[in-house]
């Protein structure tokens, strides 16, 4: 049965569990939040606050990368996992990860439309990527780090490592937005090459493919990424990691995503539409 809570309480924000990202680990997800909204970073990042709720967005993004995950292991395994134990596992890890703490932030929405379109991203996949998907998976939810300074560390966590059948190194992010990135560094164009830089790294290699697969739309966009390649775009890293090292301000930017953001309750800037409120109380 699917679990229908739709609100959240707030027992973690009113005793928060504080506890601040080390000052030297930078995550592109880190990076991207101070990017949107510094006091969004502030928070999370530097005071260390847990976030009210976790949007029933990323919940799905959960549930179905768990998936993803299972059907390589699986092969890896010598197995031959197929569609219906997939949506099987699908149901079961949707169902065992909700929590209270899952909010609907639009209003109007069922939990069931979202059961479904995770049902449908992994339908898809199976029948078409996973079907006939030859290459060798090297890593999965292959934890990463490079140090890009004495005082900053890149870490991040990849989620398909692998070889294709033609030798060639790869590493895949998989998303689950409606649409592709437009390639600016918080918009695909960071995240992947970054990866891919600290996979050659780790397996060798003068060149690594970076894709992004988007389980939607069921399109992949690959780039080759050379080692010198690869420091560019650490050095792009370092300086956007500068940038939020320094910062003595951390002004509130209101916008769409403050209907998504966990810190909207406490935040004194936030802007939320009525019907983007299923994600606020109080
Ligand atoms: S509610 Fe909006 S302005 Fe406030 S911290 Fe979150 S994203 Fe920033």
């Amino acid at each position: 049965m699917v679990a229908h809570a739709r609100l959240l309480h707030f027992a973690a924000m009113s005793q928060p569990d504080r506890t601040p990202t080390p000052s030297n680990q930078f995550s592109f997800s880190r990076l991207k939040a101070f990017a949107q909204c510094p006091l969004r970073y502030r928070y999370r990042y530097l005071e260390g606050m847990r976030e009210a709720f976790q949007t029933i967005e990323a919940h799905l993004g959960k549930v179905v990368h768990d998936v993803l995950e299972w059907l390589y292991l699986g092969r890896s395994n010598g197995g031959d996992p197929g569609l219906d134990e997939a949506l099987q596992r699908f149901d079961e890890r949707w169902e065992t990860r909700w929590s209270d703490e899952v909010a609907v932030v639009r209003v109007d929405d069922q939990p069931e439309v979202y059961v479904q379109r995770g049902r449908e991203m992994v339908a898809s996949f199976c029948r078409t990527v996973f079907a006939v998907d030859r290459s060798e998976t090297l890593a999965l939810e292959q934890r990463l780090n490079a140090r890009l300074a004495p005082d900053v560390m890149f870490t991040g966590f990849a989620d398909r490592v692998g070889k294709t059948e033609g030798g060639k190194l790869f590493v895949v992010d998989y998303k689950t937005s409606a649409r592709e990135g437009d390639g600016s560094d918080f918009s695909e164009g960071l995240q992947a090459p970054l990866y891919a830089s600290c996979v050659m790294e780790r397996h060798g290699g003068e060149s690594c493919l970076a894709g992004y697969h988007y389980l939607r739309l069921g399109t992949t966009r690959w780039q080759e990424v050379s080692r010198e390649r690869g420091q560019q775009l650490r050095a792009r890293f370092l300086a956007l990691a500068r940038e939020a090292i320094v910062a003595q301000e951390f002004p509130a930017r209101p916008g769409p995503l403050c209907a998504w953001c966990g810190f909207n309750r406490i935040c004194p800037e936030a802007v939320v539409p009525d019907h983007f409120s299923g994600g606020q109380t109080g």
